[in-house]
């Protein structure tokens, strides 16, 4: 048994244009689409390649979409997994899953795995159990170790699979076993922050390119009036917009749409009074 497999990307279609706000990341990230782009360049140059790079945020701020960026532009396939999906009770089941997915991903080299949510399977050992848990807490540790290693071997190998980036994400670094975090492993730790005001206006101004917004909308004022909102929350409330603007008829969005979006996704969709009696 060794479902599920990675889903792949041939092309992400994805580029750095498409991400806002974490420019800093991204200038960072731009070195792995240069090695990807020419992995025998760096081998010349006798650059060591990167092994593995963490990704770490809080949620809707764009990890995975600046990874797929990594891989669209560098126009190399793209090998998805969330890390869940290696977490199983049978023993080897998760080590098959993670030897499979960097074996496809080295056959198809130059190529980027992306592993979201790491901290499942790799998780530090809590160690509380009970007696009556006692025989399947073990089992689920030693799976998980055993899981845990084979990534660990597979990071340490990355030498003979030159051409292949290892990304991965967590919004629980703390989580994470030591291991991982130790040098040669995950080389590179980068920090994708929530947005500030001018983050939220150049992430609004990346999503109103993707529907038809009226010249007259103030995005600079949702910008400035949205402290907190993620790049996620700021995607969906342009397509909001959208469909609040298609409902009342309107040809482009105008402010009122999007003021009547921002309601809907602070306090949700008015109700509709029904007086009783
Ligand atoms: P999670 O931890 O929940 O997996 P994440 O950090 O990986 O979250 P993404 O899945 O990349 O977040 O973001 C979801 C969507 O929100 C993206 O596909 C994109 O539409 C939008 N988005 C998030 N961050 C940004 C950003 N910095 N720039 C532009 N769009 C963004």
């Amino acid at each position: 048994q060794s479902k599920p497999q990675a889903r792949v990307d041939g092309s992400t279609g994805v580029c750095f244009a498409d991400v806002a706000g974490i420019e800093e990341a991204v200038d960072e990230l731009q070195e792995l689409v240069r090695y990807l782009k020419n992995p025998e360049l760096f081998d010349k140059m006798g650059i060591k390649p990167p092994h593995g790079v963490l990704l770490e945020g809080p949620p809707g701020c764009g990890k995975t979409l600046v990874a797929k960026a990594i891989a669209g532009e560098a126009g190399v396939p793209f090998y998805q997994m969330a890390g869940s999906e290696f977490v199983e009770v049978l023993v080897g089941v998760g080590s098959a899953r993670i030897r499979d997915l960097f074996k496809r991903a080295k056959v198809n080299k130059p190529s980027v795995i992306f592993v979201d949510e790491i901290d499942a399977l790799a998780t530090r050992r809590q160690g509380i159990f009970s007696e009556s848990t006692n025989y399947l807490y073990n089992a689920a540790t030693q799976e998980r170790e055993t899981t845990l290693n084979q990534l660990l071997i597979e990071l340490d190998g990355f030498d003979t699979g030159k051409g292949v980036i290892f990304l991965g994400a967590t919004n629980r670094m703390d989580l994470l076993d030591p291991a991982l975090l130790r040098p040669g492993r995950f080389d590179r730790k980068i920090r994708i922050r929530p947005p500030g005001a001018k983050g939220r206006l150049d992430i609004l101004k990346v999503h109103a390119r993707k529907v038809k917004m009226s010249p007259t909308v103030d995005l600079s004022s949702y910008a400035q009036n949205l402290p907190g909102w993620t790049g996620a929350k700021l995607a969906q409330l342009l397509q909001e917009a959208a469909l609040v603007a298609v409902r009342r008829g309107h040809e482009s969005i105008l402010q009122s749409d999007v003021d009547d979006a921002v309601d809907r996704l602070t306090v949700g969709p008015k109700c509709v009074g029904i007086e009783l009696g």
